[in-house]
């Protein structure tokens, strides 16, 4: 392919997040480059072709809970074709005692209605998802496969230039535009507007312009499980999904009788290698035990088949980094997407384009996509004097230790 000299957007990285910008911004009539170091799309954590995504509904940060709740309606939106939508049962906490009344509150109170969570006691979980405990069930839960979704994004686009194989190391501004420049050095393209969407490199590719971004790795493995036809486990496989401790894929039944089963995932921090490890799945296998609520299951059934293995890319309050990088105007991140790529990208889409636009809110206004919320995903929380600022950056400081304390670590 020709080098292209000049575009008014690029977008650097084609995981499921800079894919999915992509294809908002042609959507919306606008031509785009998007670079990768690799030669296809979704080759680094969004090979992922098991992860799911749900309203959250834990005691969490309010303001996380409110922006779960937006992002899910978007990605429901945006992947309607490819949305495996099996539900997904969220149990109970085990050192919680379930109380119908104040779950039907909490819930309402997040604005879900009866069509996105439901409470429910163990009789009632038996008989919609074939789970004895009490929890709340999300109806439109849904699993995705990040690797397809990234490719479907990216097909050919007489709009879309895409350059493989292209590691971009450093960023300058020129005097109209800013230069993108590879590990040679050379000038790769020059563009209007950047958007960074590749995950932890935008750390060293903010630093090449004197941004320091708080970001670190977190690996994570997700066990494949085979379960022979007949085991004491097999009677016990969910038909839906759970989120807990951990989570799990509807178990599907292979042509020769056994079941597959997905399980997740480890959560290891600041351990950013591919290598598959046998103690990831051992502690997958416990925390299956604790998702079916199966604590006296011999573990030894659950029969490794298969893995996937990534780095979450994590800021340092938990929150993804999402929006204009006002301190360096045509600068656009959308990076630190967590355990939970899926919504973060569909939310990154709508708020990276309606910025890059500079479009008017009015989507994300209808969705309650209020201005706390934007500054709470915002590139310039982390820097100095953002706190000082006035009005919702205010609200930050409460942001500033990890968040989702209601939920679990490992997912
Ligand atoms: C075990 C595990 C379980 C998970 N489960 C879920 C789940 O259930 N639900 C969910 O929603 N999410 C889940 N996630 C998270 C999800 O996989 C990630 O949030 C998502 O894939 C991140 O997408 P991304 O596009 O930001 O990054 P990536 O997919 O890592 O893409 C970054 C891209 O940038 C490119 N790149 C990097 N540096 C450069 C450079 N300098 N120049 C050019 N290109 C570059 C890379 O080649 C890559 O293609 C899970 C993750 C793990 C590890």
């Amino acid at each position: 392919m020709t080098k292209p000299q000049h575009h008014e957007i690029v977008v650097i990285g084609a995981g499921i997040c800079g894919a999915t910008i992509a294809s908002e911004l042609l959507e919306r009539g606008k031509a785009v480059c998007i670079i990768d170091a690799a030669a296809s799309p979704a080759t680094a954590c969004s090979s992922h072709a098991y992860a799911i995504a749900h309203p959250h509904i834990g005691k969490g940060s309010p303001r996380l809970l409110r922006l779960t709740r937006i992002a899910f309606l978007l990605a429901e939106a945006r992947w309607k074709n490819v949305w495996q939508q099996h539900g997904i049962f969220q149990p109970t906490k085990k050192d919680k005692v379930f109380d119908r009344a104040q779950t039907m509150e909490h819930l309402h109170y997040l604005d879900l209605d009866v069509d996105m969570a439901i409470a429910m006691d163990a009789k009632e979980a038996q008989r919609v998802c074939g789970i004895e405990q009490s929890g709340v069930w999300l109806p439109r839960g849904a699993g995705l496969n990040l690797y397809e979704a990234s490719k479907q994004l990216l097909k050919n686009h007489e709009r879309l230039t895409c350059v493989w194989n292209t590691h971009i190391t450093r960023l300058e501004k020129g005097t109209k535009a800013w230069h993108l420049f590879d590990a040679q050095n050379e000038m790769v393209v020059s563009a209007d507007k950047v958007v960074i969407a590749c995950a932890m490199e935008a750390k060293p590719l903010m630093g090449s312009i004197d941004i320091r971004l708080p970001l670190r790795p977190v690996r994570g493995q997700l066990s494949i499980f085979s379960v022979q036809e007949g085991d004491p486990w097999a009677e016990r496989l969910p038909s839906v999904g759970i989120s807990g401790d951990g989570y799990c894929l509807p178990a599907t039944r292979l042509e020769d009788g056994s079941y597959q089963w997905i399980v997740g995932s480890s959560f290891d921090e600041g351990e950013d290698d591919l290598v598959p490890r046998d103690e990831s799945d051992d502690f997958n296998r416990e925390q299956a035990k604790g998702l079916i609520a199966y604590e006296e299951g011999d573990t030894r059934s659950l029969v490794k088949a298969g893995e996937f293995v990534g780095v979450r890319c994590v800021a340092g309050d938990r929150l993804p980094i999402i929006g204009a990088l006002t301190q360096r105007p045509g600068i656009f991140l959308a990076t630190a997407l967590g355990s939970r790529g899926i919504l973060w990208s569909a939310l990154a889409a709508k708020l990276i384009t309606a910025q890059l636009l500079e479009d008017d809110f009015a989507l994300l206004a209808r969705l309650g996509f209020a201005a706390d919320l934007v500054a709470a995903l915002a590139p310039a929380r982390f820097f100095a004097g953002a706190l000082a600022a006035p009005s919702a950056l205010g609200a930050l400081a409460s942001n500033s230790k990890p968040i989702l304390p209601a939920e679990s670590k490992a997912k």
